[in-house]
């Protein structure tokens, strides 16, 4: 009896969570000016944890495509939308997207991005409180043709206390071997560094929770 009472209860748990019409004002969250960085997302209300907060959405497009539309970028900046589902595809919050693209990075994280069937949505991993910014991990791959100062572009200042101070996975740069070459051919490829490499991690943890490697450009 017991056992069964629990299998209904883990059955019940598994129920496929609904996330707020992804263009309709959310009902978890309000955009404003945010310490962290450019806008940010803040609770209207308590969040429980477990709550699938909102549909990252926008235009769904390619690596090639991605890499097209933002040839022409500058290197430092770190403001682009773009989220990576998986190897093919990219999703671009800036055409077409909803204020989930204002959700920061931090190191604190109190939310997380889910790829589901090739859709990505952003859970609350904790009760947040009313006021709260919410954020998640950004975990941007790094790529062997990360230009010099990606460190600079990706610092991370969240103030959390265990701020890593990066928003780079992993935070350490590895050893680079002798390329400067290689450096300026880098930064005119910015548009791709998104994350061949991130694309590689989401790949590997395909099914499961795919991180996320979104870069984010601030509204003008
Ligand atoms: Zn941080």
């Amino acid at each position: 009896m017991a056992t069964q009472r629990k299998k209904a209860a883990k059955k019940a748990k598994k129920e496929p969570r609904l996330a707020p019409d992804p263009y309709k004002l959310n009902p978890w969250f309000l955009v404003r000016n945010s310490k962290v960085h450019g806008k940010g997302c803040f609770a209207r209300k308590d969040i429980p944890k477990g709550t699938r907060i909102s549909e990252y959405v926008g235009d769904r497009i390619t690596w090639a495509e991605s890499d097209k539309r933002y040839e022409g970028y500058d290197v430092n900046d770190n403001h682009t939308f773009l989220f990576i589902v998986d190897r093919k595809t990219v999703i671009d919050g800036g055409v077409g997207g909803n204020d989930a693209r204002y959700i920061n990075h931090s190191c604190a994280e109190n939310c997380e991005s889910t790829v589901e069937k090739g859709r990505v949505y952003i859970d609350a991993i904790k009760d947040i409180k009313k006021g709260e910014e919410l954020g998640y991990d950004y975990q941007i791959g790094r790529d062997k043709n990360d230009p010099p100062n990606v460190d600079e572009i990706y610092a991370c200042r969240c103030g959390a206390p265990k701020c890593r101070g990066t928003m780079l996975w992993p935070a350490k740069r590895p050893k680079p071997k002798k390329k400067k070459k290689v450096a300026k051919k880098a930064a005119k490829k910015a548009g791709k560094k998104a994350g061949k490499k991130a694309a590689k991690k989401a790949g590997k943890k395909a099914g499961k929770k795919a991180k996320k490697a979104a870069k984010k450009r601030s509204a003008r």
